[in-house]
């Protein structure tokens, strides 16, 4: 930068945080009202922000020739005068033509349909143009080529080599090529001013560029590499914030609040053993074994115990439980649906039955007297283990000694609601504790997900299925196979086995040709299924109901239910063979798995038939791949790449800010030095509270602290 350029002094001092509207207002030059304004649009408001503004992409652009040594055929950058210019037709249907001379010769030009051009493109105005080089006539052609009017009486530097041009973000009221010009107004003063957060040695290291270079080279790069490693130390930044926020908390957490130590012995091992119908897998019994260590110390465990569908991690997180009740503490179990919780509850029931252990179950529905009556039951130590929804994390359920809460098919709840069972127990005045937490999940995470969202989780996996297990047979078939479909059910339910049907709504809609859960009854009732036993389930029956009809499926009374999603969690009957999911286009990869987990969960071999007529071809993707595919972790990875990772997790629900540059899939490679790095660095530093880390914990008190709550930490 010449000083020249800065040849009006310029009152007040220049710094990041600089508004743009007081810098415009003392003439910096290459800011105008204008621009600032429209900059504003985008939250741009002052030199910060607006060099945080990074490029989307990186466009290149020809190096420039003159008009004489322009090609015919390729893609040119020229530059000229207006000479002339004429147009014909109006509005839309317009065209503009002008003639462009430079010292070499004369190119013509068109612009068809950019009724605007007309106010630019005037006699005597010097443009830049950049497109592919034709021909009309005789005479070589541009037609609607990148145009850039060039200012007045200034020599723009020509394009010497090519050049690769960043493509900002743009509104409507400010285009990327303006966005650029304000950029490079700020650059070369806003540069020196960067602080770096990571050391110098550090950053040598991992071959990472300076922060300042970083920027400079993503908003000017000299060629593609320099975009490249401009990208690489942005996005690796992005990456070990987050991780080491992560790993901050999950830092603080174990230093300052405690949990129950446990006891763990032999015996009460064997008399947990005892009382399941089953013995557990090699897979339950190294995850049971994980668990057991955990809640031997006095650090509140947090673990995600990650299975398939049907894997058996009721009967994991059951033993953690009573683990619990063995130390004569309590424990909770809390589930996304009703339904579910009432499944869980019943089975627990079961397996108690004839001992001491006193079991409740705490949901929504649950009123009045007999709330009250569970509310003291809990809050007096007399009820062990508490079951229900996410009405256990009412503000007026109190434990007397909760030691292990267990969230059944986390995925479906938010982070948040994870957070508030953390201080479940902190209520009483006692030092800060808290129970140790369990959240257990059969969406499979890839694992990049997993360690960037819970670092903060150890990871339990049970792999595998219970013995005796025979793959499910799935199937896709359009509206034309409907009928086979039904068909072919009916048979298994002449033999005695059990089916589910399974629709998107309770309502249906004319519309869409989609029935609803009783129109579908009726139809099956009055055809395929004449004689059978069929009912509905859906979240709108009352409590009483559905356990009433759940009882009766699961004693082989109703054949067949026909259901929305609401079974998608936690039925478990095994002599259901068969599942059929309507519309199936409509739902997630995710989803569609789960379901299918409802069958195939006893000896005799299971179908599921999908029934779509996919209009996507995400859709048909999401097909393609149940009917190819049993395991839960292969689909979980296929879903995270036909969908990204945004929706998987339900990260948006989770409050963490999205990477503005890092891509979790692009980088892996980096994700894992980020996490290593981070580790590492919390591990030596476990405050972030050296002088020389101020900067970094200030940046990651920004990006991170609010969502992870990270106010008391560090
Ligand atoms: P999920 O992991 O989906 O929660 P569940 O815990 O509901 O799976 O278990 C699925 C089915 O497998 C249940 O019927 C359960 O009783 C059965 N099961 C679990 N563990 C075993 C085991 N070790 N041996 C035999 N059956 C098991
Ligand atoms: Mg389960």
């Amino acid at each position: 930068m010449t000083p020249a350029r800065y040849a009006r002094p310029m009152a007040g001092a220049f710094t990041l945080s600089s508004r743009l509207e007081d810098l415009a207002a003392r003439g910096f030059p290459g800011l105008t009202p204008r621009a600032v304004q429209d900059l504003r649009t985008l939250g741009i408001t002052n030199v910060g922000t607006l060099i945080a503004h990074l490029p989307l992409r990186h466009e290149r652009q020809a190096a420039e020739s003159t008009i004489a040594e322009l090609v015919e055929g390729s893609i040119v950058t020229a530059r000229g005068e207006v000479t002339a210019t004429r147009v014909s037709g109006r509005g839309k249907k317009g065209r503009l033509e002008a003639v462009l001379m430079d010292d070499s010769g004369r190119l013509d030009v068109a612009w068809f349909s950019m009724p605007y051009m007309r106010d630019v493109v005037r006699p005597g105005v010097r443009l830049r143009v950049q497109g592919k080089l034709g021909r009309y006539g005789r005479a070589l052609q541009l037609v609607n080529p990148r145009t850039e009017v060039l200012a007045e009486g200034k020599d723009e530097p020509g394009l010497r080599g090519e050049r690769l041009r960043p493509v900002y973000p743009a509104s409507e009221t400010i285009e990327s090529r303006r966005i650029e010009r304000a950029i490079d107004a700020v650059l070369d003063r806003a540069l020196p001013l960067i602080e770096d957060h990571l050391p110098e040695a550090y950053r040598a290291e991992r071959a990472l560029p300076a922060l300042a270079e970083a920027y400079r080279m993503v908003h000017r790069p000299a060629d593609e590499d320099e975009a490249a490693r401009a990208r690489r130390r942005l996005a690796y930044d992005e990456l070990l914030l987050l991780q080491l926020g992560v790993h901050l908390k999950r830092t603080h957490r174990r230093r300052t609040l405690k949990a129950p130590a446990l006891r763990v012995t032999d015996a009460i091992d064997r008399h947990i053993r005892a009382r399941f119908p089953f013995t557990l897998t090699p897979e339950q019994d190294k995850v049971v074994g994980e668990i057991s260590r955990d809640l031997a110390k006095d650090t509140p465990a947090n673990r995600l115990v990650q299975g398939d569908v049907g894997s058996g991690k009721t009967a994991v997180a059951l033993y953690a439980m009573l683990l619990a009740v063995a130390s004569g503490k309590q424990a909770l179990l809390m589930a996304p649906t009703e339904l579910l919780a009432e499944q869980h509850e019943a089975s627990m029931a079961r397996m108690l039955s004839g001992s001491r252990v006193r079991v409740a179950l705490l949901t929504g529905s649950l009123g009045g007297a007999e709330r009250d009556a569970l509310l003291a039951g809990v809050a007096s130590g007399e009820v062990d283990l508490v079951i229900g929804t996410h009405a256990l994390l009412d503000e007026r359920v109190r434990f007397k000694d909760l030691a292990v809460a267990i969230i059944d098919e986390q995925h479906r709840f938010g982070v948040s609601q994870r957070a508030a069972l953390r201080i479940h127990a902190t209520h009483d005045g006692r030092e800060p504790h808290a129970p140790h937490v369990l959240v257990m999940t059969a969406t499979p995470i890839p694992r990049t997900l997993a360690i960037t969202l819970f670092g903060d989780l150890d990871i339990s996996t049970i792999r595998g299925m219970p013995p005796g297990r025979l793959p499910i047979t799935t199937r896709h078939v359009g509206i034309g196979g409907r009928a086979g479909a039904y068909a072919e059910v009916a048979q298994r339910l002449e033999r005695g086995e059990q089916a589910y049907i399974v629709v998107p709504t309770i309502e249906g809609s004319t519309k869409d040709a989609m029935k609803g859960v009783r129109a579908l009854m009726a139809e099956l009732e009055a055809s395929w299924f004449k004689g059978r036993r069929l009912a509905v389930m859906h979240g709108e029956l009352s409590r009483a109901t559905r356990e009433a009809i759940m009882d009766r499926f699961r004693r082989g009374e109703i054949d067949a239910l026909v259901a929305t999603t609401i079974i998608e969690v936690g039925v478990d009957v095994p002599n259901a063979t068969a599942m059929v999911i309507e519309h199936a286009d409509r739902f997630g990869l995710a989803q569609l798995h789960q379901l299918r987990g409802r069958v195939g969960r006893g000896e005799k071999p299971s179908i599921c038939i999908l029934i779509a007529d996919p209009t996507t071809d995400e859709a048909r993707a999401r097909l393609e791949v149940m009917a190819g595919e049993n395991d839960g972790f292969v689909i979980a990875e296929r879903d995270f790449e036909i969908r990204g990772p945004g929706d998987v997790l339900g990260t948006r629900q989770s409050g963490m800010p999205p990477f503005r540059v890092a891509d979790l899939v692009r980088d892996r490679d980096l994700l894992a030095m980020a996490q290593r790095d981070a580790a590492a660095w919390i591990e030596r530093s476990p405050a972030l509270a050296h002088a020389d880390e101020a900067v970094l914990l200030r940046r990651l008190r920004k990006a991170h602290g609010e969502w992870l709550h990270l106010a008391d930490v560090g």
